[in-house]
Parts: C-alpha cells; structure tokens; sequence
C-alpha cells in the first residue's frame, strides 16, 4: 500500500548538496537541548523494525557505532555555518500571536515569507529525501546521512511546544525571566531548565536513570494504552500538521498561560509542567519510529517515493 505516497510532488527539493565531511560539533543548545535531543533518538531507535535499524546503521558515521542519538543535536551544531544557514528556520514554526492554532499555510514560512520553510515542512522534505535510499542507486541530489539526521532532529524540535509558538515572542525566546534563581527565559526553560532540573533532582543527573522512567511509562505504564494512537498516521502531511498543533496547544494551555516577564518560575511551574515534556519526548521517539520504519520498511506497506 502507498500509504504516503502521492504527497511529495509540491516538496521544494531544496539544495542539499551537502557534504558530508563536516560533521563537526561545536557546543551550543538550540531546540530541545541536548538531552531532549538524545532521549527522543533512543527512543526511536530501540523501536526500530530490523530494514530500518539495518539502514540507519548504514548511513551513520562508523564513528559513532551504530548510535543515532550520537549525531541527532547536530543540526543545532551547525545551523549558523555559512553553508547550512538556510536550515536556521527550520527548528520552528512562528505561528499566529496567541491564535493557539497551527494552519500549514498561514504559519509555515521564514521570516522573508517563503514557504515551507519551517519544522513541519523539513520534516516533509526530508522524509522525501530519505525514501529514494530504498532505489539503491544513491541519489546523488542528496546526502542521505544527512537527511536522516535532520529528520531526527526535527522531529524532536516539532514536539517542543514552544518550538511552535508566537511570531512577537519569538516562541518565549523575548520573555526573560528567572528559573528559581538564574536568569533564563521561557523557551530555555521548555528547551532545558524542565530536563535539568528533574534530572539534578530526581535522577541524581543520570540521562539513563529518566529514559527508564520514561520508556516505562509508555511500555507498561500510564501511556501504554496511548502509543498505538501516537503513531497512528495515514497521511503523513495531516499528522505532521496534528502534532505542530499539539504543540501550540500545550505552549498556550501550558508554557505561556500565567507567565509575565521578569517573574521567576520555580517549583509549581516545574512539577506541574515536568509530565508534558517527558510526554513529548516520548511522543517525539515513538513516531519518529514509525517514519523511519515507513520509509525503510517493506515497499508493499509502507509509502513510496514521488517519481
Ligand atoms: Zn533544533
């Protein structure tokens, strides 16, 4: 079954002739940090099917023996390289100030206004990108490592509520304030502060101890029942579209409800927002599972490439 088939021909197949020498890594934190970023590629990967484990594995670096999470906060890395800076806008999505809805067309574009540069719409292009690896012929219009990295950036990214946030705020970026008693502002705090935090005070800093806890809650635990709905998806573009949108619910109902500038967020913000942020990393692992097994998975059922 074409199951997503038929969707890609509007994709811009935007110039990807990118190397693949230079992966390099250079600290900084942009999108969900680092741990967000390695939790959520852990998670996809250990529910990988064998054709997709089998291609990941060959399209990693040898340096990294077979580990996705290893690569997947790169594109934070180099988004301000000379050479990737049009890959910048798309860690977000700017949506409406405070309409709390995502609508592809209206929100997803650059600062410029050119469409489809956003996070919905990179994790279209590249998921197109990816299902010409089963050719076998090696596409020389893209570099398929890197493809697979930005797919699993991205999807991370677009499970960040404030990855989809408000145009003016720059999603929470401008609105600085204190996380109990350094300064941060309300996007690092859903990027980093959450994670940090749980992680120094309940998993005395160890990032294995919270993926337990976190795969246990999805296996055997209070989302067990959810995960078959979490990765329900027909038609890839509407569930891209549902999950930027679940994204923008929780930054209004959650991240920006009752904030003000200059306020410091301490224990009732943490503890009662912890449980949606471990929810979208999950979130973000399971169906990013699922692309990966489309793509890779058996032709007959999964989708196929435009031609
Ligand atoms: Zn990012």
């Amino acid at each position: 079954m074409d199951k997503f088939g038929g969707l890609w021909g509007w994709v811009p197949f935007w110039s990807v002739l990118l190397l693949s020498s230079g992966l390099g890594v250079m600290p900084q934190a942009q999108g969900w940090s680092k741990e967000g970023h390695i939790m959520t590629c852990q998670i996809a990967q250990a529910l990988l099917e064998p054709e997709a484990a089998e291609a990941v594995h060959n399209l990693l670096p040898h340096y990294v023996n077979g580990n996705l999470s290893a690569l997947c906060v790169w594109p934070d890395q180099i988004r301000h390289w000379y050479r990737y800076r049009w890959t910048s806008p798309l860690h977000f999505i700017d949506t409406l100030d405070d309409a709390c809805t995502f609508e592809y067309s209206r929100d997803c574009h650059d600062s410029h206004g050119l469409k489809n540069m956003c996070v919905a719409g990179a994790i279209q292009n590249f998921t197109s990108q990816l299902l010409h690896y089963r050719e076998g012929t090696g596409d020389r219009r893209y570099n398929m490592t890197e493809a697979l990295l930005f797919l699993s950036h991205f999807m991370g990214d677009i499970h960040q509520p404030l990855h989809v946030g408000f145009t003016t705020d720059e999603g929470g970026n401008t609105i600085e304030l204190r996380w109990f008693r350094h300064k941060s502002n309300l996007h690092h705090v859903w990027d980093r502060e959450i994670i940090q935090t749980a992680l120094a005070d309940y998993y005395d800093k160890d990032i294995d101890l919270l993926l337990q806890d976190i795969e246990g809650n999805y296996t055997d635990g209070i989302w067990s029942d959810d995960v078959s709905s979490w990765k329900q998806c027909n038609d890839l573009s509407s569930c891209i579209n549902r999950w930027a949108a679940e994204s923008i619910n929780i930054a209004c109902k959650w991240g920006y409800k009752g904030v003000e500038a200059g306020e410091t967020l301490a224990d009732d913000y943490f503890n009662s927002r912890m449980p949606y942020v471990m929810k979208r990393i999950a979130q973000g692992g399971v169906r990013l599972a699922m692309i990966l097994n489309q793509i890779f998975g058996d032709p007959e059922e999964g989708f196929s490439a435009a031609t």
